[in-house]
């Protein structure tokens, strides 16, 4: 019988969730949806000496504002695996490292820093790869080397110790990876890593198989950074004895830096403008600002599909995929096996896509939220703001551009772009508005193709080439050279607006 899909996102919440950590959870969301399974979240906060305040929070945030939701776990409510914070699951794992104990697959080391120390100057000394292996283990502090009863004076006196996985000496470790097919790697590059201390605390490992198990987890999707831990979490599960249970794995490949030289660091994004987090993150330390998408003016859908193009494809030429079209076509197949580099301009273009196919009404939240920054929202009527919505959603890539490309809906200009105004104020310029004025008194209708009308009138009584006004016509209306349907503007400001810029325009410019 097929096992059902069950995957988890376990974020360590010391510090923000870097994109790459956002697509992970991404590409573990859409796995989930399209095979009818869990999506869960489970926070890995055993490590407590790289635990950030706030970061935990911010991930949450994070997911919730890309619309990536669990249906257990942190964040989402709770399920029937409840708690889904290992700090809060710590009395569980006693009896799972006693278990390894007993059969004789880890065992407790005592050694002290300097020990451990001492242990690797010796063998760095003779140029061996210094780690806490088969052969070093035979000479260290722990309970394979010590009399049993002075184990258990230690252990009753208190001291201090770590509970090490024994490793079968030079045993071969198959793993199928879903993304890279067999992965096999020898004991003998492993060493016997640390499974538990003696605060009770399980490390990363520990925690992460037994509740991988616990948890039922069918599949285990995450970064390529944990694919050496995976022969360790392959040999733990047979040592627990569960390997009819273990999961599949899928490790993901890097996101690489833009020239493709290395991977993604959260450096890169501020150093070449553009994010690498999902929202902004003040470091509670030094409270520096890491930017994010949302507060850059990108809407999560767009970062949604930008998002799961780095590094899976759907094998065919459509681009702009919503979140459920998403889950129709992602399949772990289709994930590549090499880094996937990061490109900004194509990051800038998903968002134009989808900020241009927005509802006028969708847009009209940042419109709102924009005007408002300005003290205007009390001015301006529900209708106009959609009118305004409609007008630039084709010329902007960021929704924080809105007040930059339009605030000449909302207010008068008082500066005009001088290069047009020097190359296209002539003598015969104040004329000519004075007789567009005049035409424009007399429309019975303020509307875009009257007032066209109007200023064809006027540049033809006038002997004037629409082309060599045109331009400065926008920038009398709006101070800048570009944005949208001059006329069309012209209607949304309205009559006695338009008039007042010409005016303006005549005392300003004519000298
Ligand atoms: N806690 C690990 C991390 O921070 C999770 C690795 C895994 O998914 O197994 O990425």
């Amino acid at each position: 019988m097929e096992r059902r899909v069950r995957v988890r996102f376990a974020p360590s919440p010391t510090g923000p969730l870097h994109i790459g950590g956002v697509r992970t959870a991404l590409y573990n969301y859409l796995f989930a949806r399209k095979h009818g399974g869990d999506f869960i979240i489970r926070v890995e906060d055993t490590d407590q000496t790289r635990f950030v305040p706030g970061a935990e929070e911010y991930i949450i945030e994070s997911l919730k504002w890309l619309g990536i939701n669990a249906v257990e776990g942190i964040g989402f409510g709770d399920g029937p695996h409840a708690p889904y914070r290992q700090s809060e699951r710590k009395p569980m794992y006693k009896q799972y490292v006693m278990q390894l104990i007993d059969a004789g697959k880890a065992y407790y080391a005592f050694d002290t820093a300097e020990e451990l120390e001492n242990m690797r100057e010796r063998l760095m000394a003779n140029n061996i790869d210094a780690k806490y292996d088969a052969q070093t283990r035979e000479s260290m502090t722990n309970s394979i080397t010590l009399p049993e009863d002075e184990v258990k004076r230690r252990l009753a006196n208190g001291d201090t110790y770590v509970v090490r996985f024994k490793l079968p000496s030079n045993e071969e470790v198959q793993l199928h990876d879903e993304i890279r097919g067999w992965v096999s790697v020898n004991t003998h590059e492993l060493d016997d890593k640390v499974l538990f201390k003696s605060d009770g605390m399980p490390t990363y490992h520990l925690a992460n198989v037994v509740d991988d198990y616990l948890m039922q987890i069918s599949h285990v999707i995450r970064g390529e950074e944990w694919l050496p831990s995976a022969p360790l979490h392959v040999l733990l599960y047979r040592a627990f004895g569960w390997e009819a249970m273990m999961p599949k794995f899928a490790h993901l490949p890097l996101l690489l830096k833009p020239e493709g030289n290395g991977k993604l660091s959260k450096r890169d994004g501020d150093r070449l403008g553009f994010p690498v987090f999902p929202i902004n993150w003040i470091d509670p330390k030094t409270q520096e600002i890491y930017s994010g998408y949302r507060e850059a003016g990108y809407l999560p859908e767009a970062v949604v599909n930008l998002l799961a193009f780095l590094g899976w494809n759907p094998g065919t030429n459509q681009e702009l995929f919503t979140m459920d079209e998403l889950v129709q076509a992602f399949s772990l197949e289709r994930v590549s096996k090499s880094g996937a580099k990061f490109d900004p301009n194509k990051a800038k273009w998903f968002n134009q896509q989808y900020i241009r196919h927005l509802a006028n009404e969708n847009l009209l939240p940042f419109m709102q939220e924009a005007i408002k920054l300005k003290g205007l929202d009390q001015t301006f009527s529900e209708e106009f703001l959609l009118m305004a919505c409609g007008l630039i959603k084709e010329k902007i890539s960021f929704t924080n551009e809105i007040w930059n490309y339009c605030s000449y809906f909302f207010i008068t200009p008082n500066t005009y772009d001088d290069s047009v105004v020097k190359k296209r104020w002539n003598d015969k310029i104040p004329n000519l508005l004075k007789d567009l004025n005049e035409a424009l008194a007399s429309l019975p209708e303020f509307k875009s193709t009257a007032i066209e009308g109007a200023y064809n009138e006027a540049l033809a009584k006038n002997e004037i080439l629409g082309k060599d006004f045109l331009q400065l016509f926008r920038v009398i209306l709006t101070g800048v050279a570009g944005g949208p349907m001059l006329f069309e503007i012209a209607e949304m400001i309205g009559y006695p607006e338009t008039k007042l810029r010409i005016e303006n325009a005549l005392i300003k410019l004519n000298n």
